[in-house]
């Protein structure tokens, strides 16, 4: 192969990586994780719990959060509030953050348009003012942002509201069946960026094993020497 050839087609993919890296850098961390307070070069580790309330485990996270005094963000499901509102009241209550996640959950119906995500979202902050008497300025995207396209992020971030997505996961959504030992080695595993970690769970009906690894895994980022916090 000619060697300018090579060379070109090796910067070019420098550029290229350069350029995905950068993308994936902007986008990723919300405005919300990067103005979080960086403590002075101390660890941190914020705990995101996504697509509740319900009565099984919700409950449940709520109490190993208070044995643990960990604080911790709700990225809730409007829909699911419904006859759950004691739970929501409990968890703000305990000083946790709720903040929106959509209020159907439906990404067919979520995603067709800016006004229909617009809308999910502010049907699901309604029920946060409705809970905590203030509106959130907090969004997670269902499935996470790097997916969505280009106009429906900008929409967002127009409409004022910060986006927060993860670099850290109980992979609890993903692992069919899994056991406390597997969640707990997964949140381990995936965690990319070690100085600030947005670690992803779920509060969902089905996801008691969610809970039983929670405290092995608050106790092994305690042991490491990290602040627990919650997005304000
Ligand atoms: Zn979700």
């Amino acid at each position: 192969m000619n060697k300018n050839f090579t060379a070109l087609a090796a910067m070019a993919m420098v550029v290229a990586l350069a350029a995905t890296l950068i993308g994936c850098f902007l986008r990723a961390p919300a405005e919300a994780f990067a103005q979080s307070p960086s403590d002075g070069g101390q660890k941190l580790i914020y705990l995101t719990f996504d697509d509740g309330p319900s009565d099984a485990v919700t409950p449940k996270i709520l109490d190993v959060l208070r044995d643990e005094k960990v604080k911790a963000t709700f990225f809730i499901v409007g829909e699911r509030a419904e006859g759950r509102t004691d739970i929501l009241k409990r968890a703000f209550a305990e000083g946790h953050t709720l903040a929106i996640h959509s209020f159907s959950h439906r990404y067919d119906k979520i995603y067709s348009s800016k006004d229909a995500l617009l809308k999910d979202i502010e049907q699901c902050n309604e029920v946060i003012r409705r809970i905590t008497g203030a509106y959130s300025s907090l969004y997670r995207f269902p499935g996470g942002s790097n997916w969505v396209p280009d106009y429906l992020v900008k929409a967002v971030v127009e409409r004022g509201y910060d986006y927060v997505d993860w670099n850290a996961s109980f992979r609890d959504s993903e692992i069919v069946n899994p056991t406390p030992e597997q969640l707990y080695k997964a949140a381990i595993a995936t965690v990319s960026h070690p100085d600030k970690i947005v670690m992803l769970a779920h509060d969902t009906t089905d996801k008691k094993t969610t809970v039983s690894a929670l405290k092995k895994v608050i106790r092994h980022f305690k042991d490491e020497g990290y602040k627990f916090r919650a997005f304000m």
